[in-house]
């Protein structure tokens, strides 16, 4: 018996089933989101039907179930995360506001003027405009480690910049635009030894393969759960406790607190202080069977089969004729960045749909990394481990064609 059994998988995401122009619908835009299996759609509906209610508050039997539920998922982050202790796990919306979140609290703690954050070239806007904005707020400094021409980060260069002033290095796990899959372990232990705080995003890494934050040694660690089969509107940050229960709150109001009076509010420790109002409880909940489901299949084997996947699909898309990749480390996980000869990058993202096929054609709110390789857009097919060699084959022929027609194309 296969340790995958890829048919098995796509039977558990009822919206793989779905037509588009005709066509079955080919999802290689894993990057921007992905689909919920029915395991989890079940999940949020069994939470509305059986246990729906505000947390931590009431004495009553559904608040009772509702927070079980809620506290329930947030363990399995923990567990999944590898982190040491539960209270480490706040839930946020997603990614961007949990480095906002980070920025706004232990940044504007503990940043000040002619400090210096590290982020790299490679960087989701998210991992960008936060720490410009606590940067100009400071007077602080935003330093930038480069790639090289594949697209990797030149650690001789991040070594070089890294200084008595460094307070932050947030860097990307694996870069949604072109890929790459970063030494983070390596790049926070550089950080820690100059005395900054690290802080990994993982936005596109969580899903393809596994994470442990403590053998990263991460001082945070962000992802969302809607690129790893979970609901959109909750997202997660990691953060080691001891750095944790020394930040201030960023948000104030209901659930945050201990004691409140009309002169002074005393707050939570970690978590709950950086939850303010009511959260996103149901979504937290469907995070965690979406945890659950991934862990069932096992991050290996998928890390496994998506890699085969990608080699499979890098030498398909090298058989079209101009077709240049845009991105090509060595060590990469899930995403294929190209532009093609005769055609803009939106364009090829609307052939592609005609045929059903979903691709994300734009900047990938990255754009300082395209720029960097000339670009203000590419086409970017991304893998997720329900896609199909099958599926692949037929992107590929589906390019070859556009290839084929450059002459004849309408200008
Ligand atoms: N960082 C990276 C590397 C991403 O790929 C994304 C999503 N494209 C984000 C951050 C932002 O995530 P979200 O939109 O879920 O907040």
């Amino acid at each position: 018996r296969p340790a995958f059994d890829v048919q098995a998988v796509r039977r558990d995401f009822p919206i793989l089933q779905e037509r588009v122009n005709g066509r079955p619908l080919i999802w290689f835009d894993n990057a921007a989101t992905t689909h919920k299996p029915q395991a989890v759609i079940d999940r949020l509906a069994y939470f509305y039907q059986h246990e729906n209610s505000n947390i931590h508050r009431a004495a009553h039997e559904l608040a009772a179930r509702a927070t079980d539920a809620y506290e329930g998922a947030r363990n399995k982050v923990a567990r999944f995360l590898g982190a040491a202790q539960t209270e480490e796990i706040i839930f946020v919306r997603g990614t961007t506001e949990g480095i906002n979140l980070i920025a706004k609290t232990w940044g504007a703690q503990n940043v000040g003027e002619g400090d210096e954050i590290i982020v790299s070239h490679l960087e989701h806007h998210a991992n960008i405009v936060p720490w410009q904005q606590l940067a100009a707020a400071k007077g602080a400094k935003i330093k930038v480690i480069p790639v090289d021409d594949s697209g990797q980060v030149l650690l001789g260069e991040y070594r070089k910049l890294l200084t008595s002033r460094t307070r932050i290095v947030s860097v990307t796990q694996v870069s949604n635009a072109l890929g790459t899959v970063v030494p983070v372990k390596e790049i926070v232990a550089e950080a820690h030894r100059f005395g900054a705080v690290a802080v990994v995003d993982g936005a596109q890494s969580v899903s393809h393969m596994r994470v442990n934050v403590q053998d990263i040694d991460a001082d945070f660690f962000v992802f969302s759960g809607h690129k790893i089969f979970g609901p959109t509107g909750i997202g997660v940050v990691y953060g080691k406790r001891d750095i944790l229960e020394a930040m201030p709150p960023w948000q104030g109001g209901g659930n945050m607190i201990a004691d409140v009076t009309f002169e002074k509010t005393v707050y939570h420790g970690a978590p709950t202080r950086f939850e303010a109002g009511t959260g996103n409880i149901a979504d937290a909940v469907g995070l965690g069977a979406a945890l659950d489901y991934v862990e069932r299949i096992g991050l290996e084997n998928i890390a496994r089969y998506e890699h085969d996947l990608l080699v499979y699909a890098t030498r398909g898309l090298l058989t079209v004729p101009g077709l240049k990749l845009i991105g090509t480390a060595q060590d990469k996980a899930s995403v294929l960045s190209f532009v093609l000869d005769g055609y803009r990058p939106e364009e090829v993202g609307k052939a592609l749909n005609e045929e059903g096929i979903a691709v994300r054609s734009g900047h990938h709110c990255a754009q300082p990394i395209l720029r960097r390789f000339g670009q203000e857009a590419t086409v970017r097919p991304s893998l997720a481990f329900y896609n199909t060699c099958e599926e692949v084959d037929t992107l590929v022929a589906v390019l070859k064609r556009l290839a084929g027609n450059t002459g004849r194309k309408a200008r």
